[in-house]
């Protein structure tokens, strides 16, 4: 599937679920469920992809039969063409509320990266290494009707066979949407590493989604359901990295270097390697696994043993 994964396509990946490829390969889905539909995420904001949805809807029997859209986080690539699907249908548009300030503080969210590298740079990471020129596919903006959820779980009204789960730690109100034995993850898992914004959560997202059989993704396809347990493995090998990386005194560039290799090449990657490493150091910091020496720029160092991990993991 991944090399249909191109701007614009309309992918039918199973009998019952259609997906249109947004740009920055972020995928929406329409699923069919008996009479009604349902759309899991937004995608990136393109007027001609919001007319390549609209017609692929009115195909499936109008937008009268979307029951719900549910949002599975707030980020930017996810919630696109929201607006405009509000604007054709009256269907409830769900969100967590753990995702919610990124909608009513937009500024804030599209700064975040700019602030994220500010404290990287001032910590020694060259600049010149990561290409980023700011957010430019904004459309998030909270001018239409969102209906914001909380707690563990939520079973729309309007779709009896759908269970939506919040499965936080890619973002705080990150959440999955469970049709039978196979769940509509967005960005909560995938085939290599993916953005983490809390590790102790994320970890516990991963063990709660390893009992599906399959993920549809966001961004890179429909992939096993024992993804998910090797993606928690993966961050644990970080984990062990970073601690292994400070056993002397070392700074944040250090450290970098240390787990992810010299960061030129890295290109806008380097973002997704930056935020990660800061979530693996506040976990680290917040077990007693590292401790920070106040210098300028500050260091790192272990103090306790990597074996110790899977203790606090569980
Ligand atoms: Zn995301």
């Amino acid at each position: 599937m991944s090399s249909r994964l191109k701007a614009g396509n309309i992918l039918k990946v199973k009998p019952f679920c259609q997906s249109l490829v947004t740009d920055w390969k972020t995928c929406l889905y329409i699923i069919s469920l008996g009479s009604q539909l349902l759309l899991v995420d937004a995608g990136v904001y393109r007027e001609e992809d919001l007319k390549k949805l609209d017609k692929l809807v009115e195909k499936l029997g109008g937008w009268s039969r979307v029951s719900a859209v549910i949002l599975t986080h707030g980020h930017a690539d996810h919630t696109g063409l929201a607006r405009g699907i509000a604007e054709k249908c009256s269907a409830p548009i769900y969100l967590h509320e753990g995702d919610r300030w990124m909608m009513e503080d937009y500024e804030r969210y599209l700064k975040q990266v700019e602030v994220l590298l500010e404290r990287a740079v001032k910590w020694g990471f060259p600049r010149s290494c990561v290409e980023y020129h700011g957010a430019k596919w904004s459309q998030g903006r909270l001018d239409y009707e969102l209906t914001f959820w909380s707690g563990e779980r939520l079973r729309p009204a309007e779709l009896e066979a759908v269970e939506v789960l919040h499965t936080p730690g890619h973002t705080a109100g990150s959440c999955s949407v469970a049709v039978g034995d196979i769940a509509f993850t967005g960005d909560a898992v995938a085939d290599i590493s993916v953005l983490s914004s809390d590790l102790e959560q994320h970890i516990k997202s991963l063990k709660l989604l390893s009992r599906f059989r399959e993920f549809y993704t966001a961004h890179y396809g429909v992939i096993p359901g024992e993804t998910a347990l090797k993606l928690a493995d993966h961050y644990l090998e970080r984990l062990e990295a970073v601690i292994t990386a400070t056993r002397s005194p070392s700074t944040f560039y250090e450290i970098f270097k240390a787990v992810y290799g010299e960061p030129r090449n890295l290109g806008f990657r380097a973002v997704f390697a930056l935020r990660n490493l800061f979530t693996y150091l506040d976990f680290l910091e917040r077990h007693g696994f590292v401790e920070v020496m106040e210098e300028e720029p500050p260091k790192w160092r272990s103090v306790r043993e990597a074996s110790k991990l899977r203790e606090v993991l569980g």
